[in-house]
């Protein structure tokens, strides 16, 4: 897998694969990052790549031409699945960042200013994805925040694969609370059945505290779990 991050802002993402799990994974050759700069691509003698928007309105958009070059050239390379970040895109969930795993090349585009001139992304978008409802200065955070949870899913990048199945949003259910050692900790103790080592009650209490868990922060999440449980039934 690669990925590959359009940008005008190659050090904002750089940083982020030199340290920990992912570096380690790059480091294994399990998945790896290069970057396209649309200004090398632009026509302005002055390596401008925004304008004022056309039919008026605030701030600057980013203009076709180079976009266009920077991506026709991509594309040119060999297969690749391209993603405009924005935030009137579809929102991004678990289960895409697993799909998007099997992919052998991923573009992320990041926009700045307004955003993208809309000409680029009905031309070259295979998909539209936004990372909640706010908007951001520019799409190299979403184009992180996807990149890492796709990189999750590669085989091989997290040491411990059990961790992926009972992580929350792999069922509607969210991860039940976890505890570390100490058992006491400033008078604050981890539940007694973790302790005793009966893993059947200790399932069990992990169930229920999923279950309440998910009810005080994601109702939603919480009947699309009950109707699935009364399916199965
Ligand atoms: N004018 C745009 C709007 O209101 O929809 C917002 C543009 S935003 C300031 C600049 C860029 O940041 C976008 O083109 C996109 O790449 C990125 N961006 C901002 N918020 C985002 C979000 N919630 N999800 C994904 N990308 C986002």
């Amino acid at each position: 897998m690669r990925f590959t991050y359009v940008t005008l802002f190659q050090n904002l993402i750089e940083g982020y694969f030199q340290d920990s799990i992912l570096k380690r994974a790059m480091d294994k050759a399990l998945f790896d990052v290069d970057f396209v700069n649309p200004r090398d691509y632009t026509a302005n003698k002055h390596l401008k790549v925004d304008d004022t928007a056309t039919g008026g309105g605030a701030g600057m958009v980013m203009t076709p031409q180079p976009l266009f070059d920077a991506l026709k050239a991509l594309k040119e390379e060999g297969d690749v699945h391209i993603i405009f970040t924005t935030p009137v895109g579809k929102p991004f969930r678990q289960n895409d960042a697993k799909r998007l795993a099997k992919k052998s090349r991923i573009a992320f585009v990041s926009g700045r200013y307004e955003g993208i001139d809309e000409r680029v992304i009905e031309t070259f978008a295979d998909e539209l994805f936004s990372i909640g409802d706010y908007v951001l200065t520019g799409g190299e955070l979403p184009s992180l925040v996807m990149s890492d949870a796709i990189a999750r899913n590669i085989e091989g990048v997290l040491g411990n694969i059990e961790s992926l199945d009972t992580e929350s949003f792999e069922t509607p259910l969210l991860e039940a609370p976890s505890f570390s050692k100490p058992a006491l900790y400033e008078g604050s103790a981890v539940p007694s059945e973790y302790i005793k080592g009966n893993h059947s009650k200790i399932a069990a209490l992990k169930f229920a505290m999923s279950e309440a868990k998910t009810k005080f922060f994601r109702p939603e999440q919480l009947l699309k779990h009950k109707k699935r449980t009364s399916y199965e039934k």
